[in-house]
């Protein structure tokens, strides 16, 4: 091989950091499973994480997990036993590799953090379907095998211009999820716990415009 050819590899300079911080996300969630000590929910990429942290549940996230699962090159080998039990294969393949592992008991988090044995067994399975309609059938799956109630929110679809109706849609459905939730974390709502990054605060570029952030500026008013 000539000099020319050898692949050299930079270290990114994050990359200490950023596992220290996925380490620390991912004990903290098998301490909170594990202990009691926090309850856990399982929530969709696109949240509402904000509410659930707002009300101190550790937050996991399966679609996470998936990526996990195809970035180690195993979801080819579980994506078979989701559909052993009913899951098409044209579906998503995060569902049914995610799906798979949970019926296969495997999770790379054993490999990659020592002392993990499992995903972190959640109290409640939150979801939105904003993204896709299969996260919903995701969740409620695995709320019948581990017996812990589902809820969500269910978006609009195929939106151009979005109207006051779409947004006291959706503030109405976050809104009722949160005694509920409330109920089984066993901590009220506390929005500034959640963080300033998340909610609009009434000064971001898009407050007071017909924007998807509404829905969180009226939970503050
Ligand atoms: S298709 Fe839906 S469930 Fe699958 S990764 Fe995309 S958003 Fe998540």
């Amino acid at each position: 091989m000539t000099e020319e050819s050898k692949t050299r590899r930079k270290k990114i300079q994050a990359t200490d950091l950023m596992n220290k911080i996925m380490a620390d996300y991912f004990y903290g969630l098998n301490e909170a499973a594990t202990t009691g000590k926090q309850k856990v929910a399982w929530c969709t990429s696109v949240g509402p994480a904000e509410l659930l942290r707002a009300m101190g549940f550790a937050v996991h996230f399966p679609e996470n997990h998936a990526a996990m699962l195809g970035a180690t090159r195993l979801a080819t080998d579980l994506i078979p036993e989701a559909n052993a039990v009913g899951y098409s294969p044209d579906i998503c393949s995060y569902l049914t590799s995610d799906i798979g592992a949970y019926l296969k008991g495997f999770t790379p988090l054993a490999k990659a953090y020592p002392g993990i044995d499992s995903v972190p067994k959640p109290d409640v399975l939150v979801y939105n379907t904003n993204q896709c309609r299969d996260v919903q059938d995701w969740f409620a799956w695995y709320s019948r095998q581990l017996g812990v109630p589902c809820m969500g929110i269910t978006s609009p679809k195929n939106v151009n211009e979005v109207t006051d109706s779409h947004i006291e849609d959706v503030a109405g459905q976050i809104q009722a999820l949160i005694p509920v939730l409330e109920q089984i974390s066993g901590n009220r709502l506390d929005l500034a716990r959640s963080g300033k990054r998340w909610l609009c605060r009434g000064s971001a570029p898009n407050c007071g415009r017909r924007s998807w952030r509404r829905p969180w500026h009226r939970l503050r008013h």
